[in-house]
């Protein structure tokens, strides 16, 4: 096909220089190594940092003076906040932050009775142009690199032990659900998905069944991500099951079909045992009709089978300059009725952090 643009592809900006969070173990050791010093003093850095949570180069009282200095070449200041607002009784907090090169991108760290769940970006910006969501009105500036990414978490995990939720909580829960499109950007997410489950020292020892990585629907690479042996939680931005429809909601439709993204995710629950996420935002007069719920129960049973998938609807939040808004709630409740009456899990997600346009697809990165 060649008629859609290259959405894929991040317009060559540069990415930010090297940090500690982009090197896999053997790699910094290497790179301590070339800073002359022994390579233990990696695993030093990496337990401040994956472990304790700190960059904080003057706190690191196990390193001589000059090593200190040394590596701090290694842990430049990537994830600057520049903006933090909270709302829902201080349990939702968003961050604007601004990169090396001045861009801005948007994360949520969310607490809940019995978990904490940071919503990072993986791109500043996003080139998928889904005409419902704010970030996909503002196109994409650039990728993120992984250590932007992992320094989201990192921050929050920190924010969150530090007490920003209130009682000090343990990170439990990532979701690649801010700004972007994380399997387009693929080996930066997948490299920072490593570093966010391996044990610290490695990296920050957040289980992979509390990751969740949501995507559009672009199957080669959700193939690529079922081949990588990561088991975390995939879910896809379905919206509606026909394809004619989905063509103007999720633009990538056109290249890939409903059939052809739900096979994919079916291969995905087989090879990972996990449960797939459908997210499905529901838009009155749009895609909430009772033919389309009864369609997308049949076709997630047949497709991927009962047991393998769940549907998430997000009543929809409201964007700038958008003429939709969210079904009424006896539509909405008539929805999840027919999917479940299809034998599958359907649940209502919240609506988590509305007035400080921190939910689901209000993220543009805009300082108000
Ligand atoms: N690009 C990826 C990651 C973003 S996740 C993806 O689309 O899956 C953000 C989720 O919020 C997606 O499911 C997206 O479709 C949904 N969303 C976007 N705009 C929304 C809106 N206005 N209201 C509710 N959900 C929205």
């Amino acid at each position: 096909m060649t008629s859609l643009p290259l959405v894929f592809e991040a317009p060559k900006r540069a990415l930010p220089p090297r940090h500690l969070a982009d090197l896999d173990p053997a790699e910094r050791r290497a790179a301590v190594g070339e800073l002359g010093l022994p390579g233990f003093r990696a695993d030093q850095l990496s337990r401040h940092y994956f472990g304790r949570l700190t960059a904080d180069v003057d706190t690191m009282s196990d390193l001589p003076a000059a090593a200190r200095e040394a590596v701090r070449t290694l842990l430049p200041p990537l994830v600057v906040p520049v903006l933090e607002q909270s709302c829902d009784d201080g349990t939702t907090r968003k961050t604007l932050w601004k990169g090396h090169d001045g861009t801005r991108a948007e994360s949520v760290l969310m607490g809940y009775p019995d978990r904490a769940t940071v919503c990072v970006s993986s791109q500043a910006g996003c080139g998928m142009a889904c005409p419902f969501c704010a970030t996909g009105q503002g196109g994409l500036e650039r990728n993120l690199s992984t250590a932007e990414i992992v320094e989201q978490v990192r921050m929050a995990a920190a924010a969150a032990r530090d007490g920003a939720l209130g009682a000090p909580t343990r990170l439990s829960n990532v979701v690649f659900m801010g700004m972007g499109e994380p399997l387009a950007n693929y080996k930066r997410v997948v490299a920072a998905v490593r570093r966010i489950t391996e044990p610290a020292p490695d990296g920050l020892g957040i289980s992979a069944r509390g990751v969740t990585v949501s995507t559009v629907g672009l199957v080669p690479a959700i193939d690529r991500l079922t081949a990588e042996g990561l088991p975390v939680t995939l879910a896809v931005s379905l919206h509606t099951p026909d394809d004619e429809l989905r063509d103007t909601l999720v633009p990538v439709n056109n290249r890939w079909k409903v059939a052809e993204v739900l096979a994919a995710a079916r291969r995905y629950a087989q090879a990972t045992g996990r449960r797939v996420s459908i997210e499905y935002a529901l838009i009155r007069d749009v895609n909430d009709h009772a033919w389309r719920a009864d369609l997308l129960g049949s076709l997630l049973r047949q497709q991927i089978g009962a047991k393998r998938v769940h549907v998430n609807l997000i009543p929809l939040n409201p964007t700038p300059g958008s003429k939709w808004d969210a079904s009424p709630r006896p539509v909405q409740d008539e929805f999840v009725r027919r999917v479940q009456a299809a034998g599958v899990a359907c649940t209502v997600r919240d609506t988590r952090g509305r007035e400080i346009a921190a939910a689901c697809g209000q993220l543009a990165a805009s300082q108000a």
